[in-house]
């Protein structure tokens, strides 16, 4: 895989509608990666693509909910049957619940483990798998670190900034960081590169389809379109994002912290 400028790369995007996936669709599009995008929200996915089209990129949307493991597999499976195995994968997709803990009913638990943390698990095992069986059936080994495939893994700020306002959320993004690590360790040898991102306070539209537990719907409203616009005023732009995501494939880095604080650093320093 030509990684400098990702020509004839196959990069497949979880979340690909939303505000980082999509940004980082079209700044693989943009150096030449053919872009799978994938999303629960299809419209928003055949816009990336359409985007992307109009970077001379070729590309196809897909929808997928990620927390679905039977759906999982028969996305990853018809990307290969239809394409191959990707090059790049980037698990972006994701949901934000805010509310204190022990007001988290169960169900929020678990929409926000199952889509971000289970979604970047499956994608994480089922594309991971086949890039380690196609670099199993090479004759001899890729000569660099990541030839052999990249997996980005979206993971948080919030991993390491405990938080009042956001435990589930951040409890979900603590573990993206840490399978992204293990991942990274177990697929070295292979020369298949994982990286987990923490962005900070990014521009996207995460706040505006968030789930405010125990706050009635008028008052979540509000608080939806208070947060949506704080953030479309005051957060990283997701284009920036998107490059240093290229960056860190490029380079092959473990972690990017993007736009985060120093504890942030700190902690991520400490399991480098
Ligand atoms: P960010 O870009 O920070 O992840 P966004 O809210 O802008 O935040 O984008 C998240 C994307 O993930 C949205 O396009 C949304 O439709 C998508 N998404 C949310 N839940 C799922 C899911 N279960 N499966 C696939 N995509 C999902």
């Amino acid at each position: 895989m030509p990684l400098a400028h990702f020509d004839g790369a196959l990069a497949v995007i979880t979340g690909a509608g939303g505000g980082l996936g999509r940004a980082t669709a079209l700044a693989l599009a943009e150096r030449g990666a053919t872009v799978v995008a994938a999303d629960i929200d299809l419209p928003a996915a055949e816009r990336t693509v359409a985007l992307a089209k109009t970077l001379g990129a070729e590309g196809a949307a897909y929808q997928v909910d990620v927390s679905d493991a039977a759906a999982m597999e028969e996305f990853a499976a018809e990307v290969r049957a239809a394409r191959r195995v990707p090059d790049i994968v980037v698990n972006n997709a994701g949901v934000a619940v805010a509310g204190p803990f022990l007001d988290t009913g169960v169900a929020d638990w678990e929409r926000v483990l199952g889509v971000n943390l289970w979604g970047v698990i499956h994608g994480s095992r089922l594309f991971g798998r086949q890039m380690a069986e196609r670099v199993r059936a090479l004759p001899t080994k890729p000569d660099r670190p990541n030839l052999g495939g990249h997996i980005v893994n979206i993971a948080s700020a919030a991993a390491y900034a405990p938080s009042r306002e956001l435990p589930a959320y951040s409890t979900s993004k603590a573990g993206v960081v840490m399978l992204s690590a293990c991942l990274r360790a177990e697929l070295a040898g292979l020369r298949i590169g994982v990286t987990a991102v923490c962005p900070g306070f990014t521009g996207t539209d995460i706040v505006r389809d968030a789930t405010f537990v125990g706050v009635g719907g008028a008052e979540s409203e509000r608080l939806r379109e208070r947060g949506h616009r704080a953030l479309q005023a005051r957060g990283y732009p997701p284009e920036k994002a998107a490059e240093r995501i290229v960056d860190a494939i490029v380079r092959n880095r473990a972690f990017v912290p993007v736009n985060a604080e120093a504890r942030v650093l700190h902690a991520l320093s400490r399991i480098s």
